[in-house]
């Protein structure tokens, strides 16, 4: 049978409906899907170490029969290791699994296998070499197969239960039967100048590479198969890009007039402190653009703190001088009220009229709100998710304002833009976004960045203690709040739960209680009504509660500058971008201010080194940094916004070379003309997935 890139994996031999099920669920519907899944670690199965010229401390792969197995039970901890002996023509090697009781009965003498793994010294035995715990694949009868050996080998990560082996093997019956042509979108001076293969070949190198290739070079990624679908899953889509930005440069939004003596008085007026040179900065790169006929598309990057509230508002006041609306759309109640309070109390003196709009309103108050966002009596609304729906509509929207975008789909941005006509668009965001991913994920904004705290900020101070040391830091915050400071204390869940971490309600109980008696102690959570959260945060505002407990709903939106201590419980279970962000409470006015990140004394290294890396440092951008590396762009934006953005084979940390790249050739073949042969073909042969792609990158 001949198999087409459309051709549903179901119909791929030793498939069947159960297996490609659990391969929809990871999004491998058609063998197109199944062959983008690339193998994320090849092994020479050309070349075996035989066993008796393995040298200790290197990476080896043997080829070897079972000789005998058996597992060894400890009394103490119920740990088991299973102990293995293989041999191959030139001698024995000895393994050691850990926690390898599943391997009991299950290795017979005779069966061939290939391992994989570093060799050791054997501590036990002087002079023997060992593997402890060596991937290992069983073989069948003989190499007929030739999936499997004599061959540089694909190793897939496992999916549900279905095993490296079984994906690869589906894979290989894909590829020895993919029909002879298959489309190639990529303009033919591209490839030539590059070198790459075409897409056909590309497919079948990467997964079932020749002999003769090097498999360091496949394992870095970069072999030329590597490097052409790495190439274009990031062309493609600065190809969208790029067009959307010729397109939005030639729109005419609203040019917003900004050098009436009346507008300058009007942000003058409103300013409740001296902004910071960047603050300043940043304000004059946003009126420049509101000034142009084409739509502001910008991005407001600003660290926790740095002060992106004030700019936002600054902006807001120019568009309603101009006789237009703002939308300020914020990701959670807290934060949407948080902000309609500042603007009431900057903006509302001015005379300016503020609403907000959340789902929690009364149906009365809300149908009332939408009312006055009809009429334009509302001049700046501020809202969540409820701005969204369909019976919100603007009389005259000028400017979108999204904060925390990271917080939005792409596609929830374009819906608020679509409630005006070519309203200007100010995303801000507190993730201090690595390059390399913005220019990925916001590849048509307009950057600006905060890069300046305002004056008397000191860096928070941050520790890592553990549960055992609790009782020295509630004797801090003892101290903190005699001198008239206040404090937060974080959990992260509300109820208790089977997973024994320590809940906030219940701690809440404990903290009023027992520690903190004759402290005012304040609780605050997600499932609070909006008002009795807005009641909670105005008494810690007032300084009228001296500690707050809380779960991650403070992580943004809380502005509360005389709290000078956070406490973290179980910190090692939040993310680090997380972990920041919620630090970020603190250390918010010109006093020390101090976190404590609350950790078990043994945690794995990539726990460890989260704390740490907060310790270290407070700057957001260096944290982003090393959160992208510890988790990947997938995770770090969620794997939703990774996938919509098509990224299946490329790693924007990673690949950064082959994104400016991309970007380069994508803008060029842009501006040879969008008529051009080229730029045609390629939109054609992508279809469907073409129109996703720009759709995205129409909202950047
Ligand atoms: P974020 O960028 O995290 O949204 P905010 O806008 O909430 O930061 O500002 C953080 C705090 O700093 C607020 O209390 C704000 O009033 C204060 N602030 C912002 N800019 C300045 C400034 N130039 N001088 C003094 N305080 C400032
Ligand atoms: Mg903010």
């Amino acid at each position: 049978m001949t198999i087409s890139l459309t051709t549903e994996v179901t119909y791929l031999k030793g498939v069947g409906p159960q297996r490609a099920a659990k391969l929809q669920e990871r999004g491998l519907r058609t063998v197109e899907d199944l062959l983008l899944y690339l193998p994320f670690r090849y092994e020479d199965r050309v070349h075996f170490t035989p066993i008796a010229e393995i040298v200790p401390g290197s990476l080896c792969t043997v080829k070897a029969e079972v000789l005998d197995g058996n597992l060894v039970r400890f009394r103490r901890g119920g740990q088991q290791v299973y102990h293995l002996t293989v041999k191959d023509g030139s001698g024995k090697l000895h393994c050691r699994f850990f926690h390898g009781g599943y391997l009991e009965g299950r290795l017979r003498p005779g069966q061939r296998m290939v391992l994989y793994g570093k060799a050791d010294a054997d501590p036990n035995r002087p002079g023997r070499t060992e593997m402890v715990n060596p991937e290992f694949e069983m073989l069948g009868e003989n190499d007929a197969d030739s999936s499997e050996v004599g061959r540089i080998v694909p190793i897939y990560e496992a999916i549900g239960n279905i095993s490296s082996r079984m994906v690869r093997r589906a894979i290989f019956q894909a590829v020895t039967n993919l029909e002879t042509q298959i489309p190639d979108p990529l303009p033919p001076a591209l490839r030539e100048r590059y070198h790459f293969p075409s897409r056909r070949e590309a497919l079948l190198a990467i997964h079932f590479p020749a002999a003769t290739d090097n498999v360091e070079t496949l394992n870095s990624f970069r072999s030329p198969a590597h490097q052409r679908l790495i190439f274009e899953e990031f062309f493609y889509y600065q190809i969208a890009v790029a067009l959307r930005r010729r397109t939005a440069s030639r729109q005419t939004g609203i040019a917003f007039s900004i050098r009436q003596d009346r507008i300058r008085q009007a942000l003058k007026r409103i300013l409740p402190f001296k902004p910071t040179g960047a603050q300043k900065r940043v304000l004059g790169e946003i009126a420049e653009d509101l000034e142009r006929a084409a739509p502001m598309n910008r991005l407001l990057v600003g660290d926790v703190g740095s002060g992106k509230t004030i700019v936002a508002f600054e902006a807001a006041t120019i568009v309603i001088e101009n006789g237009y609306q703002t939308a300020l759309m914020a990701p959670t109640e807290i934060l949407a009220s948080q902000h309609a309070l500042s603007a009431r109390r900057i903006l509302q003196p001015a005379g300016y009229r503020i609403d907000l709009l959340i789902s929690d309103l009364k149906f009365a108050e809300k149908k009332a709100v939408i009312e006055r966002i009809r009429t334009g009596e509302a001049q700046l609304v501020v809202g969540t998710h409820a701005l969204l729906e369909g019976d919100v509509e603007f009389a005259r929207l000028g400017l979108v304002i999204v904060d925390e975008q990271h917080r939005f789909g792409v596609l929830q941005r374009k819906r608020l833009m679509e409630k005006g006509q070519q309203p200007d668009v100010l995303v801000m965001t507190a993730t201090p976004i690595p390059r390399t991913l913005s220019m990925t994920i916001y590849g048509e904004l307009d950057q600006s960045v905060i890069d300046e705290m305002p004056p008397g900020r000191q860096a928070i101070e941050t520790r890592v203690t553990s549960e055992e040391n609790l009782a020295r830091v509630w004797l801090f915050v003892r101290e903190q709040v005699a001198r008239g400071r206040q404090a937060y204390v974080v959990y992260p869940v509300i109820e208790e739960s089977k997973l024994e971490l320590k809940a906030a309600i219940a701690e809440y109980e404990r903290l009023s209680k027992v520690e903190f008696p004759e402290l005012t102690v304040g609780l605050l959570h997600g499932r609070l009504k909006s008002k009795e959260k807005e009641e909670v945060i105005e008494k810690f505002r007032q300084g009228k509660t001296a500690v707050l407990v809380s779960t991650t709903v403070i992580e943004v939106g809380v502005d509360v500058p005389n709290a000078s201590v956070m406490v973290i419980e179980h910190a090692a279970r939040f993310g680090l971008s997380q972990l920041h962000q919620l630090r970020g409470r603190v250390g918010r006015g010109a006093d020390r201010s101090f976190c404590f990140l609350v950790a078990p004394r043994k945690m794995g290294n990539t726990a460890r080194e989260r704390l740490e890396t907060l310790v270290r440092t407070n700057n957001g951008a260096e944290i982003a940094e090393v959160d992208l590396r510890l988790r990947g762009p997938g995770d770090f934006f969620g794997t939703r916004q990774h996938g919509e953005l098509g990224l299946h084979v490329a790693n924007p940390l990673r690949d950064f070379q082959f994104l400016e790249m991309a970007r380069r050739e994508a803008f060029a073949l842009v501006d040879h003309g969008p008529d051009g042969e080229d730029l045609q073909r390629l939109i054609k042969s992508l279809g469907s997935e073409w129109q996703r792609r720009y759709q995205l990158a129409t909202v950047g």
